[in-house]
């Protein structure tokens, strides 16, 4: 996972705000690992910086001029030549050929659009909108572009081809197509072999954005109350391919399905009856554990995914109300939501604290009475329990505790 920290965007940025390039990256950096850490997402094996790969940048700019698919323009920047390269445009289906002449020029902006096909700057020239952001190198002084930056780090640390190269389908024109030209026209070799894409994040049915005042971090959320482990379970549970409408609803559902996980969860942990035979059990796991490998292999199906854990979740919870579940089978099926919350990341499997033995007995003394209909005495050993700072809940799956 690559961090382009220097680009258009973040120069202007911290020009405008009177900070240095590196102390304005630095903030955004360290909101966003702290970000994917609240949320639960498995790090990174490296975060590769783009300001650290400027001698590999210039390498593959001077290589790309040798092979015939760059030139310097007159302002001193570097340039790709688009119509060298022979596949230009097959990733974001844009037939160059059809193009106009002459409608092809140069942009030295990072970002434009696929009405605006143009041969695009590897190597910035300085000038003076870049402050002190600048680079002394064999090719002039100045900085890459910002397509430049990812061929770079991922040649580097991934070699000439790598299998999966994720992003959002914004990126797909002109970001990605350049990256294929610059990695393809340098290594001679195929760049990727799988691109996935994600889908546009929509929040109430719009597109996100300050001016509809539907724009959320992921802090706005939290600090609305709301779990970080419902946020990714709402944003695991849509299809990648597939838009995602975040709204307030969706998370009050993603919670309630993580609630009945987590219920689930604990129901099994209490279970202490052994030797109750259930061959049943052992093969519904099996299946929902294929079914879920299945799904995930078929381009991450995500929805299939989840119906097959949530099917296993209703048929325990059935054979818990018919009692036909021992400790053996109790134990089996924690080992299979603990192998899907290896992918899921939602769930909480630590058990509840437990309480000295005398307490213990009083609470199983109180429930025999109840079970007696003996109220009146149950009720006095509340208050004692009470007394001693444990409060006693008695809830359709049984008696909770809580500590006062
Ligand atoms: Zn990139």
């Amino acid at each position: 996972m690559n961090i382009t920290d220097v680009d258009d965007k973040t120069i202007h940025a911290s020009q405008k705000e009177g900070t240095s390039l590196k102390e304005f990256t630095r903030k955004y950096e360290q909101a966003f690992f702290e970000d994917i850490k609240a949320l639960n997402i498995l790090p990174a094996d490296k975060y590769p910086m783009a300001t650290e790969y400027i001698k590999e940048m210039v390498a593959i700019t001077k290589s790309l001029i040798k092979k015939g698919f760059a030139y310097k323009g007159e302002d001193g920047s570097i340039y790709y030549n688009i119509r060298k390269f022979k596949d230009y445009g097959k990733l974001a289906n844009i037939d160059v050929a059809k193009l106009k002449a002459g409608a092809s020029g140069r942009v030295k902006k990072d970002e434009y659009t696929k009405e605006d096909v143009q041969d695009f700057a590897l190597w910035k020239a300085h000038n003076k909108e870049d402050g002190n952001v600048f680079w002394e190198t064999s090719v002039g002084r100045g900085r890459p572009g910002w397509h430049i930056e990812c061929s770079a780090m991922s040649i580097k640390n991934l070699g000439k081809t790598f299998d999966i190269h994720c992003g959002g389908i914004d990126l797909i024109f002109p970001h990605h197509q350049n990256e294929i030209a610059q990695s393809e026209g340098f290594t001679g070799k195929p760049f990727v072999k799988y691109w996935l894409h994600n889908e546009w994040l929509l929040v109430n049915g719009q597109k996100m954005s300050k001016s509809l005042g539907n724009f959320f971090t992921l802090r706005d959320v939290l600090s609305k109350g709301y779990s970080p482990v419902a946020v990714r379970y709402l944003l695991l549970s849509t299809h990648y391919r597939q838009q995602l409408n975040f709204t307030f609803d969706g998370i009050n559902a993603a919670k309630a399905s993580i609630d009945r996980l987590n219920e689930l969860i604990r129901k099994l942990q209490d279970i202490n009856s052994s030797s109750k035979k259930n061959s049943s059990i052992k093969k519904e796991i099996e299946t929902a554990a294929k079914a879920f490998e299945k799904a995930m292999d078929d381009d991450l199906n995500i929805s299939e995914a989840l119906a097959a854990v949530f099917e296993l979740v209703k048929s325990i919870n059935s054979h818990i109300d018919s009692g036909t579940i021992g400790k053996k089978s109790a134990a089996a099926t924690i080992d299979f939501l603990k192998k899907m919350d290896g992918v899921l990341g939602v769930m909480d499997f630590s058990k509840e604290e437990k309480l000295p033995s005398d307490i213990m007995k009083l609470i199983h003394e109180r429930e025999r009475l109840r079970k007696e209909k003996k109220f009146a005495e149950a009720d006095r050993i509340r208050a004692r329990l009470q007394e001693k700072g444990i409060r006693i809940d008695d809830t359709p799956e049984g008696v909770r505790w809580k500590k006062a």
